[in-house]
């Protein structure tokens, strides 16, 4: 049965900024049959919690936005977490889906799968034919298991469970801890600070050549609820934008928006990462959909929103 209005849609995730940002979208379309239970609520860890949970409310879709996340220095340090955390939370609940009949969910991966040299842009068909980048390898290697779980309940059960790899992500919601975040919260934070401040320079870790392509996360809601609604059901769908700006742009621009004038300055001591990570987005293009939102605009909406949010207390 194809989804509509009236189906009962759980967003697990639905705290975190990609899960608050397809409950956004849905409630905006007029979905009023949401599970979004938080954290304290049910523990995706607790594989008996979240097994009892998908029979007791069995809903007819499913989107994975749960995750363990964080930027460069997160994925490097806590190695066994973001391993441990994500396989866990993935088991339970394709499994527990499965066991619960929902014939329909989506998985919500990363670009981070690709292989670190890989040909750019990513095309969908590069998937492990390449060594991971070692700085989020046991990330990545979740996210493939999580990918293969749905490709495999697909082959051996008939199930529709599809997967989607975002880009970089931003927007309402991010984190902003400059130990744990991506890059773009990172330079929105230090900008206005280093604004308020007064001070002449803006810190930006490694070189600033790595090139990123960055999505705003009311896209990529955006873009699942369109493919959910489609009835989407093939393989991989990269979502970005197609575009990428080095590190260096990114950090001329957010100090643009913020109104920060200063001198950039790079710590040689903190990784690059990836050289480079441009998805290549044929296949969603082909599939009818595009995004819409300007890197500027974004990075003026998150940058509100941050702003909102500390004065709230809330950061
Ligand atoms: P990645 O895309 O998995 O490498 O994760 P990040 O978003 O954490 O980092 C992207 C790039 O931005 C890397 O080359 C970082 O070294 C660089 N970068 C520059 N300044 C910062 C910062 O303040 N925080 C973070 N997380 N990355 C930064």
């Amino acid at each position: 049965a194809v989804v509509n209005r009236s189906s009962k849609v759980f967003v697990a995730g639905a705290r975190g900024m990609v899960g608050s940002a397809i409950v956004r979208r849905l409630r905006a379309a007029g979905y009023d049959n949401l599970l979004t239970p938080g954290r304290e609520e049910l523990d995706l860890l607790d594989a008996r919690a979240v097994h009892q949970f998908l029979q007791a409310e069995r809903p007819d879709y499913v989107f994975v936005a749960a995750a363990r996340v964080g930027g460069i220095l997160a994925n490097n340090t806590y190695r066994a977490d973001f391993l441990y955390e994500n396989l866990m939370l993935e088991c339970n609940l394709v499994h527990g889906a499965h066991q619960a009949g929902v014939q329909r969910l989506m998985f919500l991966g990363s670009s981070c799968i690709y292989p670190r040299d890989c040909p750019q842009p990513i095309r969908e068909e590069y998937l492990l034919t390449g060594p991971l980048e070692p700085t989020n390898e046991p990330y990545a290697i979740a996210k493939i298991a999580g990918i293969k779980l749905c490709e495999s309940y697909n082959l051996q059960h008939g199930r529709q469970y599809v997967s989607v790899m975002p880009t970089n992500l931003y927007g309402p919601n991010d984190n902003y801890d400059l130990h744990n975040s991506h890059v773009l919260p990172a330079l929105i934070r230090k900008a206005q600070e280093a604004k308020e401040r007064g001070d002449r320079t803006l810190p930006v870790w490694g070189s600033g050549h790595p090139r990123r392509e960055f999505l705003y996360v009311d896209d990529l809601a955006d873009a699942c609820v369109y493919l959910m609604e489609q009835g989407y059901d093939g393989p991989l769908v990269n979502i970005g934008t197609g575009q990428d700006v080095t590190i260096r742009e990114l950090a001329e621009t957010v100090m643009r928006v913020v109104g920060f004038e200063g001198e950039i300055t790079f710590d040689a001591s903190k990784p690059d990462g990836t050289p480079r990570k441009l998805l290549d987005v044929s296949r969603l293009h082909g599939l009818g959909w595009q995004a819409t939102t300007t890197l500027e605009e974004g990075i003026r909406r998150s940058w509100t929103d941050f702003c909102q949010r500390r004065s709230a207390g809330l950061l």
